[in-house]
């Protein structure tokens, strides 16, 4: 394989495995930095419990299994040897050694034992082993955790011999103890650090809500810059930010709207000597004009005036809306198909939704016979939204020019002539009003064969 196409195919599998392991971590801050801080942890406390186990828990339990069965043989050697009477073999076990001896001559070793959890497997491990090396006799093991006992039997020529050997000697706690301690502490000092990385990302979150409402027209009252200098920074350069963007905005309107008054003095002005004059065709066309200019001088004001409107955003039943805009536009509109869902709740303004969905209505109104009007819930992950389709059966836009009719006073139509349109500012309007919300809209072709304008406003 060339070495282009190789290098090709391992950015490629790169680009997988990069996607896998980002849909595998989690979104938030929170538990991410968590993660970044239990891992470590863990893994430490892994290794060095089973480094510890492994030599050092596992050496003594050999070394305590050593000494135990050492006693033992020597035991069970005095028994079947006769050297010594049995019952102060037997007194010497339970005085010096901690040791029940029990025999009987008639026994036969049983099954096997079985054992219950890891711990008695190392105990049975160390044991075995011990007198695997001391002694050929056969032998049973039976470790009984519930009253602290491990018998030990081993065959003699004649009978079994049992012993009872109290578990302590054989089982060290120290390890069990240390690795409890290991494990309690660092839940303990996890959590601590949970408690503080959460009051460190507080602020992140603050910002980030902030920000977002600022992105659907909702003012976040006692929105602060906290927390690490950083945050701080970025808090502080939003709340700048957002000034400025203020400020323009009045500025863009003040401007419009003092050229649009002072126009309409001279205007008036210019209409009174027209009346004065006597008349003609000129003279009606130049009355014509004015009229023109006038409706335009309104249609700037009106914009203007709809980015300056202070409005309250509100929590309220949007199809609700929609069918009281229906239901006072009735008369005059031509028929419209409503299709939306009994209830949906958004953040609106609504006098400002009203005037961006009348216009739009009037655009379809204008240039189509039928209006259809319908809205579905799209829960797609981390952007769960409202879809309004605004359709008509009218001639549409053509596709290259579905950008530029949102432009302020772009018309399809470039006559600028009253009797085929209006003024051009309908779509910058209901554009500016709707990205207040946080949404979006765009234009599209309609299945009824006319335009399909499509917002989407977040839930
Ligand atoms: P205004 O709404 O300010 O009175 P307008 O309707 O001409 O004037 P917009 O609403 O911004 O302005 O629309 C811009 C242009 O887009 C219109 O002039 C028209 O050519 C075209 N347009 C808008 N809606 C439709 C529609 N439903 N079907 C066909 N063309 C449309
Ligand atoms: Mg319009």
């Amino acid at each position: 394989m060339p070495s282009g196409q190789k290098a090709y195919k391992t950015s490629l599998m790169a680009k997988s495995v990069n996607k896998i392991f980002k849909k595998m971590m989690p979104r938030g801050l929170f538990v991410r930095s968590l993660l970044i801080l239990i891992t470590p942890i863990t893994l430490v406390m892994l290794i060095t419990s089973f480094v510890f186990v492994d030599n050092h828990w596992n050496r003594m339990s050999d070394r305590l299994a050593e000494s135990v069965v050492g006693e033992i043989i020597w035991l069970s050697d005095m028994v079947e040897s006769s050297r010594w009477d049995y019952t102060d073999i037997q007194g010497y076990g339970k005085a010096h050694l901690e040791i029940d001896i029990t025999y009987d001559k008639a026994a036969i070793l049983p099954e096997h034992y079985k054992d219950h959890g890891s711990w008695q497997r190392i105990m049975r491990k160390s044991l075995e082993r011990a007198l695997d090396k001391r002694t050929a006799r056969p032998y049973r093991i039976n470790i009984a955790h519930h009253n602290k006992f491990i018998y030990i039997k081993i065959g003699l020529k004649q009978g079994v011999i049992t012993f009872n050997v109290p578990l302590r000697r054989i089982f060290s706690s120290s390890a069990y103890i240390f690795l409890i301690w290991m494990a309690i502490s660092s839940i303990f000092l996890i959590s601590i650090a949970a408690i503080f990385m959460r009051n460190q990302i507080r602020p992140i979150r603050a910002l980030a809500k902030a920000t977002e409402n600022y992105g659907r027209g909702i003012d976040t009252k006692n929105f602060k810059p906290c927390g690490a200098r950083e945050v701080r920074q970025a808090a502080r350069a939003f709340l700048d930010m957002k000034d400025r963007i203020g400020r323009q905005v009045s500025q863009r309107t003040v401007m419009l709207a003092g050229v649009s008054h002072d126009l309409r003095t001279p205007l008036t002005r210019l209409k009174l000597s027209l009346s004065m004059l006597p008349p003609s065709q000129d003279i009606d066309d130049m009355k014509k004009d004015i009229a023109d200019m006038e409706t335009m001088i309104d249609g700037y004001l009106n914009f203007a005036r709809g980015a300056d409107i202070k409005e309250e955003s509100a929590r309220i039943n949007f199809s609700a809306l929609i069918t009281e805009i229906y239901a006072r536009n009735k008369n005059r509109l031509k028929p419209v198909h409503l299709d939306l869902p009994e209830y949906v709740e958004l953040n609106i303004k609504p006098q400002s939704m009203e005037r961006a969905l009348t216009n739009i209505l009037n655009n379809a109104d204008k240039y189509g016979e039928e209006i259809w009007v319908s809205a579905q819930i799209i829960d797609e992950p981390y952007n769960k939204h409202l879809e309004l389709r605004i359709e008509d059966n009218g001639i549409g836009i053509a596709p290259e020019k579905l950008e530029d009719v949102f432009k302020p006073f772009y018309r399809v139509e470039t006559s600028r002539n009253s009797s085929t349109g209006g003024i051009g500012l309908g779509l910058s309007i209901a554009q500016d009003i709707i990205l207040n919300h946080g949404g979006k809209i765009t234009l599209d072709k309609s299945p009824h064969g006319g335009l399909a304008a499509c917002i989407h406003l977040p839930i």
